[in-house]
Parts: C-alpha cells; structure tokens; sequence
C-alpha cells in the first residue's frame, strides 16, 4: 500500500515505522519546518531541548519498547526528581509521601487524609467505575477540607482554567496510577526518564528508519486538502515549501492533526465532525530562560496559587547536567489557557513583564540580570479537555471516509495525553489499519 501521513509528531511517526516495516510505502507531510510536533525541540545552550518540558514515567512502556526496536533503548536514562509546592505563599517541599505528611500549609489530620485519599484512588483497578464523576467532585467531596482548598482546587483551576469542574474523573485516577508507579514506598523519591540527546534521539532515529526503507518525510508542507471520491480518501493536496500545491494520490490517509483543524481539510458528516469540536484543547504557553544560576532547588513546582499568572515552574537543570546546556540553568515557566485568552496573543516582552515580577516569591535574590536567553513558545492544540463519560463520545479512528483515519490526542483515553500513548496509538492505529485492508482483501478474493 502507499500510505499518506498527515503530520510528523510521535503518532505518525510511529505509525509510519510499522508501516514500512510490513513493506507498506510511507509519505509523511509535516506543517512545521522541524519533526517531533508538541515533543520537538529548540537549541539551547548549544543543545536540543523540548520547546515544553518533556520527561518520561516508569510505566510508560510503549516508548520504552519503541526505543529498543529502533536501537535507542540505552539512551534513556532515570533521574530522581525533587518537587515542590507553593501554596500560601510558600515553597514546600513535596517529593515523598513523607514530605506531603510535613506539608504545614494544611492541619496533619487532613494532611493524612490527603495521603489516605491518593492510597484509595491508587487502588481503584477499573476506570470505568470512575466515569461519571468529575475529578472536581472526587476531590471536593471525598477530600475537601484545606487538602482541597490550598492544594488541590488551585492546581486543577490553574491547569484547566474555566473548565476545571468538567475533567473526568479518569484523568486523576491516571495521573495517582502513573506517579505511584514512578516511586518507590513512603521515602521513595519519584524516578523519571529522559533520553540522552533529547527526544531528538527517539525522532531523528525513527526518521532515519522510515527513510531507510523507503519513506519520504517532507518538511514545512501542510496538507490543505484530503482528496474524497464517492466517499473514499483518494490522495492529499499540499503545499510545498516553494508554495506549489501538489496533488498526490493515496491508498490510505492517516492524519494526525488536531480535531479542530481535521474539518478544514476534510469534508466530514456532520455528526463526526460535531464529535471532533466538542472537545475543547487548551494551549499551552511556554518560556524557556537561561539563568546563570538556579532560581531554586526543585525540578518541578506546582503553583496553588492563583495569584501566579503560571501554572508551574521546571527547572530542568535541576534534574539534568547543567554541562549540557554550556554550563547555563535551564527553566520552562509554563501555562495552560484558552486560545482566546488575551495572554496568549501576548508577545514575548508582554509575558515576561507579567511572569518576571512573580520569580522574587520562589527566590527573593532573583533579578533579571541573571537571564542570559530567552525562548518563547505556543503551542494551539496541548490539552484536551476530557469530560466525564467519554469512553462514549471519543471520535472514531475510522472516520466517516473510507481509507480516511483519525490519530490525535482526543483518542487517548482513560490516560492523559503524552508522547507514551501517542507513540502507543501510533502503533494500533497501523495495525487496525492493516487488518482492515486485509478484511478487505478477504471480501473481495
Ligand atoms: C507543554 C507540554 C509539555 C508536555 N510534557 C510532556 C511530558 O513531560 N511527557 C510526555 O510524554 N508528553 C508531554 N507532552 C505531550 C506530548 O508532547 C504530546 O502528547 C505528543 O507529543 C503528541 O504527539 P502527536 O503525534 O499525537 O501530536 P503532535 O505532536 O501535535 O503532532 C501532530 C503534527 O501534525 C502537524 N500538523 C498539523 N496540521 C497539519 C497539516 N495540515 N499538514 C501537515 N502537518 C500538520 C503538526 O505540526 C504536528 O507536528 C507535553 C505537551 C506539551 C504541550
């Protein structure tokens, strides 16, 4: 088959992969002039680093079985994090589960509870019995107290802004599964990956694969157009970077973009394409600063606070050789917000003059002179809003368009998207894909 790929980020790269490893010839067409997507990086210090703050948890077992079969697996390397929280107006240490039962901006009854309550939640096997509940329900009425005032009603109002109290509760029972599999007992300090090299090392490689066999991977070339005959994808247009558009035809279309942009490329039934637009993403906004020294001592920190006009602060060479970055301090001050938030129509001098004031309350020595580079980026479509009950709402693979597939980051569920479950629905859409055409064979031999 000759299999037309809309978008080069973890999902159809690695769908692509076991495409050309089953024969199948690939042609992959990216937008941006970079592969990797939401995962992709920008040079800092002299080397790759992930435009949004990347890391990996012990149980994302998907990317670390990619790894192995593309020949990378010895480049991810385990790190313990140090976390922090500030609420009330101060920094707490929250790496353990030991340090949670000394966070003092909360009474120790309630702080037991808090710990009581993870415990209770990390039990639950089955999801499904999770769905109807809103994780703003679990936590208000099952926590509640100060656990929820100070702690947990900021983070998830600062995550999801106006949609906090709509997130299914599958979404907070995915996070408890996922760090009580990246840390060890009470004292266990969480242990997370991160590749030698960057994500670089797994998308370079994988591109390196894809074109070994064959595959075309072209660059700064969106797609415009899905070619539909009598309701059956034929082929794409897109537009080069020359900006010649050019029509080629396909046996199989996969694309991989956002759902709020897949209706502008492609005619689609009403009832499919409402399904894609009830799912709201929020974008993301990040600033990459490199410090000539550490604003703190923790790798990640959460902000319970609304007051801050970001939701965290990651201090990557808090976890990582600052020798890899020539010897500067790399920190992400990240946001989530709504594509119609006027922040994030800001320029790069905007948001700074409103995030710098903030930094003197996680280190009152801070001064801006200690910024030697900056680096901004936006990214539209970084979260989708899951609501309760979606098992039932998810859109499709199979789209209403024969030889037309659907991959993006609304069909990961009941985990909260990721590169893990991108490179995970990479793999089962080629194979759901390739069964299908088999079924085909079948019917017409
Ligand atoms: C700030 C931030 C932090 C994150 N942190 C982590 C983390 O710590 N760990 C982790 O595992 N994951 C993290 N993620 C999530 C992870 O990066 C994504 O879930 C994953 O990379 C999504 O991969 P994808 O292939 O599904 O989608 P994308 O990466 O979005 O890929 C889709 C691609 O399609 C392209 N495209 C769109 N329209 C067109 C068109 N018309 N024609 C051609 N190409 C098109 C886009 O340019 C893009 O490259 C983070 C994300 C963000 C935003």
């Amino acid at each position: 088959m000759k299999i037309g790929i809309i978008g080069a980020g973890a999902a159809g790269l690695t769908a692509a992969l076991d495409f050309s490893s089953k024969g199948h010839r690939v042609v992959i067409y990216e937008a941006a002039p970079f592969i990797g997507g939401q995962a992709s990086t920008v040079t800092v210090g002299g080397a790759p680093l992930e435009r949004g703050y990347h890391h990996l948890f012990t149980n994302d077992q998907a990317i670390l079985d990619l790894m192995e079969d593309i020949g990378v697996g010895d480049a991810m390397k385990w790190y313990p994090s140090r976390v922090g929280t500030y609420t009330s107006g101060k920094v707490y240490k929250t790496t353990t589960a030991l340090d949670l039962l000394r966070l003092g901006a909360i009474p120790l009854l309630e702080r037991i509870k808090l710990g009581l309550f993870a415990l209770r939640v990390g039990r639950i096997k089955d999801w499904r019995s999770l769905e109807s509940d809103t994780a703003d329900f679990w936590l208000r009425e099952q926590l509640g107290g100060m656990a929820y005032e100070k702690v947990w009603a900021p983070l998830l109002r600062g995550k999801f802004g106006r949609f906090y109290d709509q997130i299914g509760m599958p979404w907070f029972w995915s996070k408890i599964q996922t760090r009580f599999a990246s840390r060890k007992g009470i004292r266990g300090r969480e242990m997370l990956g991160y590749p030698d090299g960057s994500f670089d090392t797994i998308f370079n490689r994988l591109t390196a694969v894809i074109q070994a066999r064959g595959g075309e991977i072209h660059l700064s070339t969106p797609v415009e157009n899905i070619n539909v005959k009598d309701r059956t994808a034929t082929g794409v247009i897109a537009r080069h970077e020359s900006g010649e558009l050019v029509s080629e035809d396909f046996d199989i279309v996969l694309s991989t973009v956002p759902s709020f942009s897949f209706p502008d490329i492609v005619e689609l039934p009403d009832c499919y394409k409402k399904r894609l637009l009830d799912v709201h993403y929020l974008a993301a906004i990040v600033v990459i600063l490199e410090l000539d020294r550490p604003l703190t001592s923790f790798y990640w920190m959460n902000i319970a606070d609304h007051t801050i006009p970001f939701l965290g602060l990651i201090e990557h060479t808090n976890m990582l050789p600052k020798e890899w970055y020539q010897g500067n301090n790399v920190l992400y001050l990240t946001n989530y917000l709504d594509r119609s938030d006027p922040v994030y129509k800001m320029s790069q001098n905007e948001i700074l003059d409103l995030y710098l004031p903030h930094l003197n309350k996680f280190n009152p020595e801070f001064d801006r002179s200690w910024i030697k580079a900056i680096h901004y980026n936006a990214v539209s479509a970084a979260q989708p809003i899951i609501p309760t009950n979606y098992s039932k709402a998810i859109p499709n693979h199979r789209t209403p368009i024969r030889k037309l597939y659907l991959a993006n980051t609304t069909q990961i569920y009941p985990e909260d998207r990721g590169t893990n479950y991108s490179i995970r629905m990479g793999r089962e859409i080629a194979e759901m894909i390739m069964d299908d055409e088999k079924e085909n064979w079948r019917h017409w031999a």
